[in-house]
């Protein structure tokens, strides 16, 4: 049955969701999602928060700091994808200074492990052949080469890292006797971040009844990787090791070479806790090798009990200045939705909002029907099979979206 977005009785909710709106393609399509397939169906309470380039530099980024504590104040934040500005940045928004990354500012407020899961459509089969279910990335928030020291070193001479206690006892150690000019690193982490990573990963795993790998290169990095590794197996002897087993489900700890060279064989259907970097890295891989970087949710979940859902993916810098230029583009808007719905949902378990779940979960399907059924963006219908009738551009998409959505 099919009946007027003006006669849908719209569904309430008790509490705020942080709604960080960000920049060029990915806020075109946010106000799009929000006009066509939130508003009309739901009355939509939000904190606002605009972390557009221009107005994190109009704020000298005190916005970006708000935004991070509303969402540790009201548990659930949605955010849009944000140019982390470079000196090419400045000049073409002229902007007082450099900003931080925006991302790494509220990571390191909500500390946390950032949740990552391709979005599998019948029609689009992964570049792996063997994969038949998702991987589901789990990257490490804090620290590392994300909060590292460097210097570029002008001529010989000896670099040491040096650590002075509280009550002045030192430990030092040579990094290196440098012969020439070269540059130099040093980097941490904290035990608390790493063992809150572990639990994130061990209770994800858990909730979702699917094994869990983890991989370090603890054999070249004894002290620190290895440390990792020694947590991650004292919390899972401790807390988890009975829980695991009668879920059925297992804990498979290994080098992250030999994890990246199984993992191309596996069948997939299993969470991949990754370090930082590693997390990054596979992150990119595991969406393009399943898709399309706009096909994979992304959710951060810190330890303080809040939850941050945004897209993988960045602003779609090129796709924005066709835009700019009067052009339709077909910039996949799936993995925004799918933030969206995350949000609503997370929000609707929190606030026990059965009908605020049953829209996040019917919006989901409406989009991934839509797909199914062969109305898609550019970036997809390169790769399905079969091929679609028409490529459609993301208004065009939204509404074919909506139409779905309108049945369920
Ligand atoms: P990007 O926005 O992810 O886009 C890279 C390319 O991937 C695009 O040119 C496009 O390929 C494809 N693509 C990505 N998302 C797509 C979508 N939704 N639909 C269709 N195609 C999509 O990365 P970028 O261009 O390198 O970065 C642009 C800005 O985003 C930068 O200023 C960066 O700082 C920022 N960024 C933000 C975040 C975040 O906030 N989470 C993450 C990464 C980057 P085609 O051109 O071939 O169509
Ligand atoms: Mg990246």
């Amino acid at each position: 049955m099919e009946y007027n977005t003006a006669e849908i009785k719209k569904i309430t909710m008790d509490n705020p969701i942080v709604e960080i709106d960000g920049d060029e393609m990915t806020r075109v399509l946010w106000a799009l999602v929000k006009e066509q397939l939130l508003l009309p169906f739901v009355d939509l309470k939000t904190e606002y928060y605009d972390l557009s380039l221009e107005n994190r530099d109009a704020t000298d980024d005190q916005v970006t700091h708000d935004a991070a504590h509303a969402i540790l104040k009201h548990k659930v934040g949605v955010k849009c994808a944000t140019i982390t500005s470079n000196n090419a940045r400045k000049a073409e928004y002229n902007l007082k200074h450099l900003h931080p990354s925006p991302n790494a500012t509220i990571r390191a407020i909500l500390d946390g492990t950032v949740f990552r899961k391709p979005i599998i459509v019948q029609s689009i089969q992964p570049t792996v052949s063997t994969w038949k279910k998702p991987i589901v990335i789990a990257r490490h928030a804090y620290g590392d080469v994300y909060k590292n020291a460097e210097l570029s070193i002008p001529g010989p001479g000896k670099v040491e890292l040096v650590y002075t206690g509280k009550d002045g006892t030192e430990q030092r150690i040579v990094v290196a006797d440098m012969k020439g000019p070269g540059v130099v690193q040093g980097m941490h982490n904290l035990d608390d971040s790493i063992a809150s990573f572990a639990r994130a990963c061990f209770l994800y795993a858990l909730e979702e009844k699917i094994d869990m790998w983890f991989a370090t290169k603890d054999t070249i990095s004894k002290i620190y990787d290895g440390r990792f590794k020694e947590l991650f197996q004292e919390i899972f002897e401790k807390e988890f090791k009975d829980l695991f087993e009668k879920a059925g489900i297992t804990y498979f700890y290994t080098l992250i070479d030999d994890a990246v060279a199984r993992v191309v064989k596996s069948e997939g259907g299993f969470l991949w806790a990754c370090k930082n970097y590693d997390g990054d890295v596979m992150s990119d891989m595991i969406a393009s090798a399943s898709g399309s970087l706009a096909m994979m949710t992304s959710v951060l979940v810190s330890p303080n009990g809040a939850f941050e859902y945004e897209a993988a993916h960045g602003t779609v810098q090129q796709h924005y200045y066709r835009w700019k230029r009067g052009e339709k583009t077909s910039t996949n808007p799936v993995a925004l939705i799918f933030a969206w719905s995350g949000a609503l949902a997370k929000r609707a378990n929190l606030d026990g909002n059965a009908e605020l779940m049953q829209f996040a979960q019917k919006l989901e399907m409406a989009t991934l029907r839509t797909i199914e059924e062969g109305d898609m963006t550019g970036d997809l219908a390169k790769l399905a099979n079969p091929a679609p009738l028409q490529v459609l551009d993301s208004w065009e998409f939204v509404q074919a979206i909506q139409k779905r959505l309108k049945t369920l």
